[in-house]
């Protein structure tokens, strides 16, 4: 950065780097003549829901990409996961990492089921096996593990623990679209795994989710939950609820997972080129993704310690919003702190050690179709002058309006 620059951050009131707001989800579009075409498509046929040739066709494309027996199309991922919670008859407790999205949470307990919050490795920030083992109760009837920003969690301890326990395995495969472990795709593994397809998920069908499992029973019983308990015109044979995916969401689905290699090499490119630019910058970690698997490089994760940086987490975010970067702090704080559960389980956090210590040096930046290589170099810069000035900028931010 020029020297004229330096003096130009914008929490020295200078105008921001970017003059529009860069968000950290701006959904990715596929091909949109294709999509205009099938819009037409579906209004032509004049079939709008319930199992329609887009769902289908939509279910299929992906049981052959992921190579899984089932598929099932759903409205969203958070009905996604109540239906799979229910099908798989799960009740009393069930653990979970507290360092994931607030649906893993909220599917639980909308259920009258206690999530009980586990502690996450330090290294992966995903759900430690060995910490589950400890949480297990006589209440206790299954485990949610999550592929926190698509690295997939200990799937194989997982599924030892459930087995030996027999309780019942889930997986929040929200951000593990694409994914691979041991070279085999996210999707196939515990009782079930359950993907989202919201606007900011990078595979979207503005809102949706789909439930994959191997299981013929379970995959039945999902089928019938998803579409309120009917199994012929008029045989209602289960308590279900409306968890349906509609014609134009799988139509956006499709076009959506046509340019899945192009979303997921412009990831890529954005992550080395992030990589490359932060790289050697102490105290300021990006995000490993095992590259020897198929890996989505979905979301661009910076670990902050601030004993090396000299500014906060917290600090750096205020700065990088005040560009219009609109960095986010996911998911802090950790489920537990937030309500219901702040409430419930107000000592939580004393067994969260590493969720509380992570939930607070987390930070994850701009990336997918909506960068480029010039707006990735401007924030760099902008976190590498932060990291360079840290007293000015603390002294700027020690400022009432700031903190
Ligand atoms: C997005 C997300 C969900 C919820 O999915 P929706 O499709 O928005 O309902 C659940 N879990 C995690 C980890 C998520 O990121």
């Amino acid at each position: 950065m020029s020297v004229e620059k330096e003096r130009n951050l914008a929490i020295f009131g200078a105008v921001p780097a970017f003059k529009e707001k860069l968000h950290v989800g701006k959904p990715n579009i596929g091909d949109r003549r294709r999509l205009m075409k099938c819009l037409n498509d579906i209004l032509d046929r004049r079939w709008l829901t319930n199992d329609g040739l887009y769902v289908k066709d939509f279910e299929n494309k992906i049981a052959d990409f992921i190579e899984a027996k089932h598929c099932l199309a759903v409205c969203n991922g958070t009905t996604g996961l109540e239906i799979a919670i229910r099908a798989l008859g799960l009740s009393g407790e069930v653990i979970l990492p507290s360092m994931t999205f607030i649906a893993t949470a909220h599917a639980l307990k909308w259920q009258n089921i206690t999530p009980v919050f586990c502690d996450i490795d330090p290294k992966t920030w995903n759900i430690d096996p060995q910490r589950v083992e400890k949480m297990i109760t006589p209440q206790t009837t299954g485990i949610i593990g999550v592929h926190l920003f698509g690295r997939p969690c200990d799937v194989d301890a997982l599924a030892e623990i459930a087995h030996k326990h027999k309780l019942k395995l889930l997986h929040d495969a929200a951000h593990a679209f694409g994914c691979s472990i041991k070279g085999r795709m996210i999707g196939n593994f515990g009782d079930a795994e359950v993907f989202s397809f919201h606007a900011t998920k990078f595979i979207n069908s503005f809102e949706g989710g789909m439930i994959v499992t191997n299981n013929d029973d379970l995959a039945a019983k999902i089928k019938l939950m998803r579409n309120f308990g009917f199994s012929g015109y008029d045989e209602v044979t289960s308590i279900g609820i409306n968890g349906k995916m509609n014609e134009f969401s799988a139509a956006m689905g499709l076009t959506s997972f046509e340019s899945l290699n192009d979303f997921i090499e412009t990831n890529r490119r954005n992550y080395h080129q992030y990589r490359k630019e932060l790289e050697n910058l102490p105290g300021v970690s990006l995000i490993q993704y095992d590259e020897s698997e198929r890996c989505n490089f979905q979301y661009i994760v910076l670990e902050i310690d601030e004993k090396l940086t000299g500014i906060s987490r917290d600090q750096l975010f205020k700065v990088l919003w005040a560009e219009n970067v609109m960095a986010r702090r996911y998911f802090y704080p950790g489920c537990h702190r937030m309500e219901p559960y702040r409430s419930l389980f107000p000592n939580a956090g004393s067994h969260l050690p590493v969720t509380e210590r992570i939930a607070n040096r987390l930070l994850s930046l701009p990336t997918w179709t909506s960068m480029d290589e010039q707006k990735i170099s401007k924030v760099c810069d902008i976190i590498k002058y932060c990291v360079a000035h840290t007293s000015k900028l603390k002294s700027k931010l020690s400022h009432k309006k700031w903190k």
